[in-house]
């Protein structure tokens, strides 16, 4: 086997496109001169029409989970009650997080699988009045579960409380409309849908949100909202910008238009729908409970063998890099990333990869079924 060869197909860090490799060969410059104001005022632009918002993007040096302590140090004074509804790993890891901090933090959780559903966190905000704000995964990366951002966002609108998004494994890859749907943070990184390497925490705030980070008094300085607000509306950041990964942001954020929001959302529900008929064509089972549920960007499977070895053989033997479980999953599951700079010609060589491997694992499975049911649901959407 060519081992340089290897098909990527984790939920992060995704492929990156060789416009946006290319990209990140371009000399150094200026930060503070017209070229970054350039480089700056389109890239802003453009993350405003992915995000959906009239409302400015700060870009921060740093990775998706910054993201989480900067939705929650600009919003909340120091002891206030943040809700935070975990579905999963990364759920959990933002209550991680918000105590760190030493905020109050209340717990909404669900089962691996499952979705989080309005009413219990309607029952939640109406028991407690003090919840200042509500937080959530919109797509569970750990789980392949998406939750239904609109309507979780109304609930917790109507019982007043801040609605801080997660959408690291969601924005560029599933609908998200950050100001019709009334979010009050958006936050996402640059290596999953946004098909550059790691390095950027990248963050909207809704007026309201922004005019609370203004007041509020929880020390903090890297991730100040006042200050990078401030840069804003200089074109600047507030202290030296990534400028090589700005680059790479603004060639991936040409492709994400020339492509689509709304095409690259089809996309990936596309491919969403043939990894969900090519797993259950093998016999194999979803995490997620309800498919409705089921994610667009990384599928979860029940391994019918140690998930380990599965990985394995499709790496070594068949050249496709699948994910492993996390945390309390990592004996349990695999997944399937298809996000970013993927196509459903992807999905087909990693369906393709995992049925090799799991009858090269001895595991009974009809080797091309899955791959097969996959063909069929893109014959049929084409
Ligand atoms: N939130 C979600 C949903 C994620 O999938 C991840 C990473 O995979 C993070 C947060 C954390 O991002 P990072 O690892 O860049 O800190």
């Amino acid at each position: 086997m060519l081992k340089e060869k290897s098909l990527l197909m984790i939920p992060g860090p995704t492929p990156i496109p060789p416009q946006v490799v290319a990209a990140m060969t371009q000399p150094m410059i200026n930060h503070r001169g017209e070229v970054f104001v350039s480089l700056f005022k389109e890239v802003s632009t453009s993350l405003q029409r992915l995000f959906r918002t009239e409302q400015p993007v700060y870009v921060f040096p740093g990775a998706g989970s910054g993201g989480w302590e900067a939705a929650l140090v600009n919003t909340l004074e120091p002891g206030e009650i943040v809700l935070i509804v975990t579905i999963g790993d990364f759920g959990d890891r933002w209550v991680k997080v918000a105590g760190a901090l030493g905020y109050t933090v209340e717990r909404l959780t669900y089962e691996p699988g499952q979705a989080a559903q309005p009413a219990d966190l309607a029952e939640r905000l109406a028991a407690n009045p003090a919840i200042r704000a509500v937080a959530f995964q919109h797509n569970e990366t750990s789980t392949g579960v998406t939750n239904d951002v609109r309507a979780l966002a109304a609930t917790a609108r109507e019982y007043g409380a801040l609605v801080l998004v997660d959408s690291v494994s969601g924005l560029g890859a599933l609908p998200l409309e950050m100001d019709a749907w009334g979010l009050d943070v958006v936050l996402t990184g640059a290596q999953k849908a946004l098909m550059c390497p790691p390095g950027l925490s990248v963050i909207a705030f809704s007026e309201r949100a922004r005019e609370r980070a203004f007041a509020c008094k929880t020390p903090r300085f890297f991730w100040d909202i006042k200050a990078a607000h401030n840069g804003y509306l200089k074109h600047q950041t507030p202290y030296t910008p990534a400028v090589t990964e700005w680059y790479a942001l603004q060639a991936a954020l040409r492709l994400i238009e020339a492509e689509g929001v709304e095409n690259g959302w089809k996309r990936h529900a596309l491919m969403g729908a043939m990894a969900r008929a090519g797993v259950k064509a093998m016999g194999l089972q979803l995490l997620a409970t309800d498919e409705a549920y089921a994610s667009n960007s990384v599928t979860a499977v029940v391994a019918p063998i140690e998930p380990k070895i599965l990985r394995k053989v499709a790496r070594d033997g068949f050249g496709v890099q699948l994910a492993g479980g996390q945390a309390k999953l990592e004996a349990t599951i695999f997944r399937i990333g298809h996000l970013g700079y993927v196509t459903p010609n992807d999905v087909i060589l990693a369906l393709a990869a995992t049925e090799m491997a799991l009858a090269k694992a001895g595991y009974p499975v009809e080797v091309g079924a899955g791959v097969k049911a996959a063909m069929q649901v893109w014959l049929e959407n084409a």
